[in-house]
């Protein structure tokens, strides 16, 4: 094919793949004109998790007449007029390119009243074409309506998810912008679930209305809210240590009042809680960082949810200092448990790095008894990974197509208050007791809840809990899914509801609690498992006894026949290794007798 120019309908096409990623992204570049409009109430509509209709109406400045149209065509903006002004934005927007990206991938039907102009305008534009222009009367603000997104773009429609899962991104989205402005009265409504925030300019109003009262009561306030003083500013709310949560999803972070996402920030928050909180638990927090605008470029990305900082360690100890005088303040005896005290490990690197292994471990697998199977450098060839150790089950197994055989072990005792240490036929095993208990206690659900029985215990006094929109979304669109694993519970009227029955394996924690991380932790899950899977082993890890438990030796022998018992027990259903071997062979190695 000859080089050819590609016209303006495809190459918008391709602009706004990186623009317009899902129906969240629409909503945010909608939420975004609205508050560059300068507007004090908008409200987020959504039908079929926004790819039907996605409807955001704003009480803003309005779109003149005579630009109604302009807005729609590519690298128009009223934000930016020479490149000058690309060294300070202090616009959310500034690229000109969202109208036309959505136009391109959508219908849009906008109402438009600006607050100079007497009447407004109706607008229809279809695959980027104006198809209808009309004087209309309307209020003053802006009223765009998005239809059928992705109609014209199979490709991408492929790769939504469920519905629920759409809806739960917009939801997550529409409340990181309910808590950038406090000062806005935003309102989401989904279909299924609303959320409303008062718009007082109170950021702990805020987050009441969109988690509970009880959240925003145990919220602590960081640094001074004001914008005078010296940058980088911190201000904001982090939760008191007891108030921890089961992912990172509660960790907001804002730069010049836009929602960013950074590994750094969040790294820096993580880290003035090191001691207060236990390992795998998060804070949750809406941390304000207020930077002079040249001192940030947000230029880096067409979603422009990346920014660079000028002086990124002035950024990080900010925050630190900010969080951690606070939760110093409130708490004197920061408690320390399971984490090790001291400087942590590399931060953006999982700890797997195998040197700083004492041993040259690997994970168990029957294969690597066989010394065929293993390599010269000890590596556990990959085919062996596969084939060995594993035979063809029945079908009575609940969809595990392979069963993984454990050699009889014979405990010796526990490490660290965290492993056992097993003999086995050919040498030494350690067992994770949370990876393995885990993986005894998901098999065990699953099984249950495929029985069509789960076993499940009435509670003597219901217990009440109130959810936010994405927590209640996950439940009404999930019933079965709790139902069949043992857990009753009914709306209460708002977002409160009433836990009546619990599966018997969480009698012994606190059900609540159980409950909001089990949703927390299903709302962030990968792709790839179902939602019942997802609630099974969220389940599974509350009801496994911790890393940090002392068991006796007769609860590690029970543990270790259970978990021999299982079709999959070398890995937890996370996939982390339950069990690693360290041969005969391999120890022989180590003490030099061979
Ligand atoms: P950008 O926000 O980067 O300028 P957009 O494509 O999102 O680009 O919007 C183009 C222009 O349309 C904006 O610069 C603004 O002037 C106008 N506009 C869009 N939405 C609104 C709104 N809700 N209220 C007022 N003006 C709007
Ligand atoms: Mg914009």
């Amino acid at each position: 094919m000859p080089i050819r120019l590609l016209s303006d309908k495809v190459s918008s096409m391709i602009a706004a793949g990186e623009v317009i990623e899902r129906p969240a992204s629409v909503v945010k570049e909608l939420v975004e004109n609205a508050l560059d409009a300068g507007a004090t109430e908008i409200s987020v509509e959504i039908r079929g998790g926004g790819v039907e209709q996605i409807r955001v109406a704003d009480n803003g400045i309005g779109i003149p007449q005579d630009e109604v149209g302009l807005a729609f065509q590519r690298f128009a903006t009223s934000k930016l007029s020479d490149a000058s002004d690309l060294d300070a934005i202090p616009t959310l927007g500034f690229r000109g390119e969202a109208l036309p990206s959505i136009a391109s991938v959508a219908r849009i039907s906008v109402v438009t009243r600006h607050t100079g102009e007497e009447s407004g305008t109706r607008l229809e534009i279809d695959e980027g074409r104006i198809t209808d222009e009309q004087r209309h009367g309307a209020s003053q603000g802006t009223v765009m309506t998005v239809r059928q997104l992705f109609r014209n773009v199979p490709a991408r429609r492929k790769f939504l998810r469920t519905t629920a899962t759409e809806t739960s991104h917009i939801q997550t989205l529409v409340t990181r912008y309910a808590l950038a402005y406090p000062e806005v009265r935003f309102s989401l409504n989904t279909g299924n679930a609303s959320l409303q925030t008062p718009g007082s300019g109170s950021l702990r109003e805020a987050v009441a209305a969109i988690h509970s009262l009880n959240v925003a009561e145990n919220m602590l306030g960081i640094g001074p809210d004001d914008e005078d003083l010296e940058r980088p500013n911190v201000s904001g709310l982090v939760s008191q240590p007891a108030l921890s949560r089961a992912n990172r999803g509660y960790m907001s972070f804002f730069v010049n009042r836009r929602w960013v996402q950074s590994r750094m920030l969040g790294y820096a928050l993580e880290q003035a809680y090191h001691g207060f909180l236990k390992e795998r638990r998060y804070p949750m927090a809406v941390v304000n960082i207020a930077l002079d605008y040249d001192q940030v470029d947000v230029n880096v990305h067409p979603s422009k949810t990346e920014v660079r900082f000028r002086s990124g360690d002035r950024v990080f100890s900010a925050i630190q200092h900010a969080v951690r005088s606070t939760l110093t303040a409130h708490s004197p005896v920061p408690e320390i448990r399971g984490a090790e005290v001291g400087s942590p490990a590399y931060p953006y690197a999982p700890s797997r790095d195998s040197s700083r292994h004492f041993w040259p471990i690997e994970p168990f697998n029957a294969a690597s008894a066989t010394p065929s199977a293993v390599d010269g450098n000890g590596e556990i060839a990959s085919d062996a990974l596969q084939d060995t150790g594993s035979e063809t089950s029945t079908d009575d197994t609940g969809g595990y197509t392979h069963r993984q055989t454990l050699p009889m072990l014979r405990v010796l005792g526990q490490v660290q208050t965290t492993y056992i240490a097993a003999e086995g036929p050919d040498g030494m095993y350690l067992i994770d007791q949370h990876a393995a208990h885990e993986r005894v206690m998901f098999e065990r659900i699953k099984a249950d809840a495929a029985s069509g029985e789960p076993q499940s215990q009435s509670l003597m006094e219901p217990l009440t809990i109130e959810l936010n929109p994405i927590q209640q979304e996950l439940v009404e669109t999930h019933q079965q899914v709790f139902a069949n694993l043992g857990l009753l519970l009914e709306p209460f009227g708002g977002n409160v509801y009433v836990i009546r029955a619990v599966p018997g394996i969480l009698v012994d924690q606190d059900p609540a609690k159980a409950f909001i991380d089990m949703l927390d932790e299903m709302a962030q899950g990968g792709d790839v498992e179902t939602w019942s899977d997802r609630a099974a082993y969220s389940m599974a890890c509350h009801a496994a006894i911790r890393a940090g438990k002392v068991m006796t030796h007769a609860e590690m022998t029970a543990l270790t026949r259970q978990l021999e018992q299982c079709h999959q027990p070398h890995t937890c259903p996370h996939g982390r290794p339950t069990i690693i071997h360290l041969s005969g062979t391999r120890l022989e190695r180590e003490f030099g007798r061979r």
